[in-house]
């Protein structure tokens, strides 16, 4: 190994980005290539579209993300149009449906609608930024709680994270104040109804610049930062393969899809956070196959609802003025409809749901203005409760050699059903929706249990393990068994059954393995550089 090592990193959402930074503030000597699939989509690599004020300019951000399919972003590529495939997009705007029914689509009948963004940032463009922290059984067993606290706390200042947001909101006060009232005496203490974190910086205006994986990489996407120089983001570049001597990773191969060119990148290690997907793929597509790769897929089952708020219910503890002063700040920056945001943790044994009620002064959907409830003066919530799905070996994506996909790769094909452990806790939780629907106005959309896939959090497909005994695909440090010099990252690697948005616990897990790797790396290049000296000392 050279002196200064280079480490490919594949993907640049918050996942890759968290390695990037880490790995270079560890080790300013190194250097560390990104590759990212789909197009840089911000003059700063990896905002998040929500802060984008001019909705033409939005709009079309989430159109290029939308995968090579995409109309005006397949035409500026020079690719003929005629491939893009009924149904390939889904109703988040930013991100791409696996099974969109055209050629090379992946099959996923039972989880309709997984999905993907390809874009600088990856989803981490489009998130909505809820930011909480796994408690309970929701954390690694095999991480000592005193390291997790210290890793989310480190994964929340990458994030940019605030838990408490809006808390000066008068609106999403008395919000809060209904919701206490209706399940209060029911939750723990430190686990009731509060506020929800979210990563962001809050602006003198009132409102939030969102976070993005521009947060993540601070430094390094700053020109006047030393190291940035040590930094190199190629949008539009496809990693096809990881490149192998037997168990030894030597780079990677990858596609220029400006201009279609193939070469080959030579790397000291290969991180590959490419998605929950993705990532398997690409380990499959190279002759790295673990029996677990791909399996043990979770993602948290949705019931969502949107209710009107009730101006008497509200006005008990907030008062006119305060709904003026709310739609005041709001006017401010209409480019984002998100206002106030609570939320119930997830907590042990009574309450295995995180549950997230985003105040907003429209629906997200169209409403007739002459049907009840339209243009609710008071505004309205749409809440959701996010469940956990227990991981078993059945549930997961597998890849057919013989088969390719509409990038050339293995196509996948998902399989994944819930269980009547599953299905109790929807019920539970619809029931429990309902009450909070009462307690705050009226359902203008009553609860529903979203497609599987809706929740865009998709976990376990490289979970990690203690011991390399056939369920797990990484170590704790997130190598890849058996490979040395390989690392994955994401929300693949959490082999436990959560409730709660992924991202923060995906950085926090980078982190862990990023710092593992940074000392293994100057310990290597010391030894290189200094001989025998280093060795002695060891
Ligand atoms: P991604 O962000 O998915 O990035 C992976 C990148 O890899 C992509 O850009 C992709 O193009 C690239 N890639 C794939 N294959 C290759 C290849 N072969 N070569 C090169 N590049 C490749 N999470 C939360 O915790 N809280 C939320 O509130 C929340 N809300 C969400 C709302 C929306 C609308 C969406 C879409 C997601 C949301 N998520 C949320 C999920 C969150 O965005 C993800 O957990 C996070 O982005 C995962 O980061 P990642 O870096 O692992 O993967």
């Amino acid at each position: 190994m050279s002196q200064n090592p280079t480490i490919a990193i594949v993907g640049s959402g918050p996942i890759g980005s968290a390695y990037a930074r880490v790995l270079l503030e560890r080790l300013p000597s190194a250097r560390v290539v990104m590759f990212e699939a789909g197009p840089q989509l911000t003059e700063r690599p990896g905002e998040s579209v929500r802060n984008i004020a001019d909705p033409e300019e939005k709009a079309r951000a989430r159109e290029i993300s939308q995968g090579p399919q995409s109309g005006s972003h397949r035409e500026s590529l020079g690719l003929p149009a005629g491939t893009v495939a009924e149904g390939m997009f889904t109703a988040r705007q930013g991100t791409h449906l696996l099974d969109f029914g055209g050629e090379g689509s992946a099959h996923a009948p039972t989880f309709p609608a997984a999905a993907a963004a390809t874009n600088v940032g990856g989803q981490g463009a489009h998130w909505t930024c809820a930011t909480p922290s796994p408690a309970f059984s929701e954390r690694i067993p095999f991480i000592a709680n005193r390291e997790w606290d210290e890793l989310i706390r480190t994964a929340g200042e990458l994030l940019h994270v605030q838990s408490a947001a809006f808390a000066d909101s008068a609106v999403g006060g008395a919000i809060r104040s209904l919701l206490e009232e209706e399940f209060g005496d029911e939750l723990p203490e430190g686990y009731g109804v509060g506020t929800l974190p979210v990563a962001g910086d809050p602006q003198p205006d009132g409102s939030m610049r969102w976070a993005g994986a521009d947060a993540v990489l601070g430094p390094l996407i700053d020109k006047d930062s030393p190291l940035s120089a040590q930094f190199e983001l190629h949008d539009l570049t496809l990693v096809r393969r990881i490149d192998l001597e037997a168990t030894r990773v030597t780079g990677v191969t990858v596609e220029d899809l400006r201009t279609g060119e193939t070469s080959l990148v030579a790397a000291d290690v290969v991180v590959v956070a490419a998605d929950a997907f993705r990532s398997p793929q690409l380990l499959w597509a190279s002759g790295i196959r673990p029996s677990a790769l791909g399996h043990y897929l979770t993602e948290h089952p949705v019931v969502i609802s949107t209710v009107a708020l009730d101006a008497e219910k509200m006005m008990r503890f907030a008062t006119e003025e305060d709904l003026a002063a709310e739609l005041a700040r709001r006017a401010m920056n209409p480019a984002d409809p998100v206002a106030a945001v609570n939320r119930i943790p997830f907590s042990e044994p009574d309450h295995p749901f995180s549950v997230q009620v985003m105040y907003a002064e429209t629906t997200p959907f169209p409403m007739e203005p002459r049907t009840p409830y339209a243009n609710n003066r008071w505004g309205y919530v749409n809440m959701g409760y996010g469940m956990r799905k227990q991981p078993r070996y059945e549930d997961g994506v597998t890849f057919d050699d013989k088969e390719p996909d509409y990038r050339g790769l293995p196509n996948m094909t998902i399989t994944y059903s819930l269980t009547e452990r599953e299905h109790a806790e929807i019920k539970e939780a619809t029931l429990r929706l309902r009450r909070a629907g009462g307690a705050l106005g009226v359902f203008v959309a009553e609860p529903r249990l979203m497609p599987n896939g809706s929740s865009l959090h998709y976990q376990g497909t490289m979970r990690m393990g203690e011991k390399d005994d056939g369920t797990s695909v990484a170590d704790p440090w997130s190598r890849v068994w058996g490979y040395d010099n390989l690392l994955v990252g994401g929300n693949a690697l959490i082999p436990t059954a959560t409730a709660m948005n992924p991202t923060l616990m995906s950085v926090a897990i980078a982190v862990r393995g990023a710092r593992k790797l940074a000392d293994e790396l100057s310990f290597t290049t010391a030894v290189a550089s200094k001989g025998p000296d280093v060795t002695e000392r060891r």
